[in-house]
């Protein structure tokens, strides 16, 4: 997998933490000091509005820096290594369960010829999203506020995007049944997962096959200097996914796909 060339920091001189700056140089992404404003602004109101209204369980700033935005970007690499459809590039992503907007708005604000769809089923959070969307002037992003189980069923959404990616939100025979009805064939989910994910796996492969998909890779992550070991879970869309899916709002968590718990999707 391709991945830009990383490195630890210096220590400042003054014994201070690094600043965003400092960590984005390092992860080795290139941010225009636009974008990189942009991002400082995200993070500033992320922060802010935590305090108030429960938006991440990550409170402090320097772990909203390593721990959310250096995290989300580790998916860049990926993003942009992902094979062309029909001969374009990808070029619309979806976060399912974005939160705060994570990756989905790190990804849009380093990525501007992305367009990018942030979906959450809970309302503060998305009324924050369209608060930062509208003070940060991003005009690549748009928020939804719904269930994915749902839109999985709306032609305007179903086979409508390239990359779907959600961090922090399901097992992954859950992501699946959520992800793979709102992507186009040949399109791909980037799930970030933990290290662990031997037992999630074991049901993750008939899952997919059930829908239409096919897990291509899981191999780790570049750190990136987010300090967090991640794996990242691609599955490609090989198939349409059968109309039955997704099931009903909370089913694809509580009977995930692949599990000898379940049983298929009746009609
Ligand atoms: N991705 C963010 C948030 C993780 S918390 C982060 O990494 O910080 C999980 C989020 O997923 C919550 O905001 C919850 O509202 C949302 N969510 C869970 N199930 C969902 C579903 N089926 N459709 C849409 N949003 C969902």
């Amino acid at each position: 997998m391709l991945a830009p060339a990383a490195s630890t920091p210096r220590p400042r001189p003054d014994g201070q933490a690094p600043t965003l700056d400092e960590l984005v140089r390092a992860a080795g992404i290139s941010l225009d000091p636009e974008h990189l404003d942009r991002l400082k602004r995200y993070r500033d109101l992320l922060f802010k509005q935590n305090q108030s209204t429960n938006l991440t369980a990550v409170r402090d700033l320097p772990s909203i820096e390593r721990r959310l935005i250096l995290e989300s970007f580790r998916l860049i690499a990926p993003l942009r290594a992902l094979p062309i459809i029909n001969d374009v590039r990808p070029q619309s992503l979806i976060d399912i369960g974005t939160g705060g907007g994570l990756p989905g708005m790190v990804l849009a604000i380093a990525c501007p010829d992305l367009n990018v769809f942030l979906l959450d089923a809970t309302g503060k959070k998305v009324a924050f999203l369209d608060l930062a969307i509208g003070e940060l002037g991003l005009g690549n992003v748009v928020t939804i506020h719904a269930r994915a189980e749902e839109i999985g069923h709306r032609p305007r959404f179903r086979d409508g995007f390239d990359v779907v990616t959600a961090r922090a939100v399901s097992s992954l025979p859950a992501l699946f049944e959520l992800g793979l009805p709102l992507l186009r064939v040949g399109g791909s989910l980037l799930l970030p997962k933990g290290v662990d994910i031997a037992e999630e796996l074991a049901a993750a492969d008939r899952a997919a096959e059930i829908l239409g998909g096919k897990i291509v890779d899981t191999g780790m992550l570049p750190d990136l200097g987010s300090t967090i070991v991640t794996r990242l879970v691609v599955v490609r869309k090989m198939i349409a996914t059968p109309s039955a899916y997704p099931r009903r709002a909370g089913i694809p968590a509580r009977s995930p796909l692949g599990s000898n718990r379940i049983g298929q999707a009746t009609s």
